[in-house]
């Protein structure tokens, strides 16, 4: 053994032991007579002192040639520490070495290694070794392995069973686009990579196992986003025999459990929303519900004033910010420049200030008396000192500009702090999504999910009506989760694959496999998927999925460490029967 303890481990009670510990140098700080080092392994950190009077020259000369991130084995004595350091575990021993060999030598790092690095987010991607040595990353990575032993814990808990699924599988339609894998063997062919295990999981119910999660990676191969991932892990899961309550209740137990175990935190009540009443009063399906600041609709008493902007929306909404009425022209421009950014596209933003004199002053006093001003505040329930700003057009467009209102407010105002976590549970989603491009419904979760029961009739009349049995779990405005109940019943299936315009033929070709499990006696199943890595940056306190993720891609999915994605050789091509393909 190179090493009796590890560099986070000695404390004053050990004073007087002969010790031998590795580690990698930190820093070293000469002051002529006496020489610390900090050592530093994956525990902490621990000081070596070496005394020129009674060391060794030999050895004060091997200590004088070492360099940053070199890694040693020093053995000595440990010792009460002169002038302690609260900041540290070991901060009031350190180690009399009397013995030390160096085990590997190393450049000087392109970053320092530590808490605060002067290393740039590329540069930390491409030595990405030397960046996990960071203690804040080594941390991330820490908490992301303690929410997945406490996953397994209580999952195995609930008696749910932990079943690998292929990687290399068929596509399985879910919105996004497949990653493939040309295959050698069957020329023409491929695999593609799964988005999630889906029907998988689907047709372990059918074999019976009525309690599966893996922590699993899927890959969607979608446009890049800031912080999205090609590849990314969900703690994917499915029970048989269960209605949504059911699976409500087993997987904010699970949220639950999490947030006790790994932060000490009870989240409290799960709220529940239905998709509807988010939209209605927080214009988006991922609600930050930390703050109030509802919309109230005003579109019928803002109508017939004469204001066009008004008289032909199709849906006029406002907020109130309590207490800002005061906000200056300035304020209130930026805020107006803010909707009109590019990202949101809003044409305009209409503020009624009301004032602390009871007086009510708009930017629109043109078109609107005083009165028509006050129904508004009634309406919204405004107060003196309030500010209310109003957002109107085609509905979907201005819910969602609002929306980043609103939360753009809710920052402004310290109105989301990161140590609060409210939950909720999204309910009641829509089975179906228009989609005006290609003319035909999408699947808004996919196309495996169920109508709810009591909107089954409205398939062949109205399917765009439809709800569907799934659900979302947010937490502080950020989609955490997703599930649903499964269809079970092969015609209700071949019904929604025809809705989702597939022809009998594509279907049969595509799911044949699934369709003909229902017929082998499917029970009543259904699922819900939580995205891993966000989960971990939520705890994590981070806006970053990257942060909790050893080797992550970068924005531009990228792997800059290994240099991926790259061309393959032409050998490699012409055995794949992709020789067609030109090699850069
Ligand atoms: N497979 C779904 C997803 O990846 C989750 C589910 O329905 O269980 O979003």
């Amino acid at each position: 053994m190179l090493r009796t303890h590890t560099c986070g481990q000695l404390r004053l009670a050990d004073s007087g032991k002969r010790v031998t510990l590795s580690g990698w140098v930190q820093r070293v700080r000469d002051k002529g007579g006496m020489i610390w080092i900090d050592l530093r392994d994956r525990y902490g950190i621990t000081q070596l002192i070496f005394d020129e009077s009674k060391t060794d020259a030999a050895l004060i000369e091997k200590v004088r040639s070492l360099g940053r991130e070199y890694v040693i084995t020093a053995g000595g004595i440990v010792v009460e520490r002169f002038s302690k350091n609260d900041k540290i575990a070991t901060g009031e021993i350190e180690i009399v070495v009397d013995d030390l060999q160096v085990l590997n030598a190393s450049k000087v790092p392109p970053f320092t290694i530590e808490d605060d690095t002067d290393g740039g987010e590329e540069l930390r991607m491409k030595y990405r070794y030397l960046d996990l040595r960071r203690t804040p990353v080594r941390k991330n990575l820490e908490l992301r392995h303690k929410m997945m032993q406490e996953t397994r814990r209580y999952l195995d808990g609930q008696q749910f069973i932990e079943v690998e699924t292929p990687v290399l599988i068929k596509s399985t339609p879910e919105g996004a686009r497949d990653f493939v894998v040309p295959s050698r063997i069957h020329e023409g062919e491929f695999y593609a990579l799964p988005q999630s295990p889906q029907t998988f999981k689907q047709l372990l119910m059918v074999s019976g196992y009525d309690r599966y999660f893996q922590i699993v990676k899927c890959f969607r191969d979608e446009d890049l986003r800031a912080d999205r991932q090609p590849e990314f892990t969900q703690i994917d899961c499915e029970m048989s025999f269960v209605d949504q309550e059911d699976i409500l209740n087993t997987f904010e137990g699970l949220i639950r459990h999490l947030f006790q175990s790994v932060m000490q935190v009870d989240i409290g009540e799960v709220q529940r929303m239905t998709y509807d009443e988010a939209m209605r009063l927080y214009g988006n399906d991922k609600p930050d519900i930390r703050f109030g600041m509802q919309f109230c609709e005003i579109t019928e008493l803002t109508k017939g004033k004469g204001f066009q902007v008004f008289d032909s929306a199709e849906l006029v909404v406002g907020i109130c910010a309590k207490g800002l009425a005061g906000y200056t022209r300035k304020q209130l421009d930026e805020l107006t420049e803010f909707v009109k950014r590019p990202q949101i596209g809003a044409k305009g933003l209409v503020y009624v200030r009301y004032q602390e004199d009871g007086n009510l002053k708009s930017s629109v006093d043109k078109f609107y008396a005083e009165d028509d001003l006050k129904k508004w505040a009634a309406t919204m329930q405004a107060e003196p000192g309030d500010l209310i700003l109003i957002m109107a057009g085609e509905t979907r467009a201005t819910q969602s500009a609002l929306s980043e209102l609103r939360l753009k407010l809710g920052n402004d105002l310290n109105l989301r702090d990161r140590k609060q976590y409210k939950a909720l549970w999204v309910l009641d989603f829509p089975l179906l999504e228009w989609d005006e491009e290609s003319q035909r419904f999408h699947a808004m979760h996919h196309p495996f999910t169920s109508p709810r029961k009591d909107q089954m009739h409205l398939l062949d009349s109205d399917p765009g009506a439809v709800k569907a049995n799934a659900y979302d779990m947010v937490i502080n405005g950020v989609e955490v989760g997703g599930g649903s109940i499964r269809i079970y019943d092969r015609g209700i299936q071949q019904k929604m694959f025809n809705c989702l315009g597939f022809t009998e033929e594509e279907a049969r070709n595509q799911f044949g496999f699934l369709m003909e499990a229902f017929e082998y006696g499917a029970p009543p199943h259904g699922g819900i998927a939580y995205g891993f890595d966000r989960l971990c940056a939520l705890f994590g306190g981070s806006d970053s999925i990257r942060d909790f993720i050893a080797f992550p891609k970068n924005n531009s999915g990228r792997d800059v460490m290994i240099d991926s994605p790259s061309p393959i050789s032409n050998e490699q091509l012409k055995e794949l029967h992709l020789d067609v393909v030109k090699s850069k």
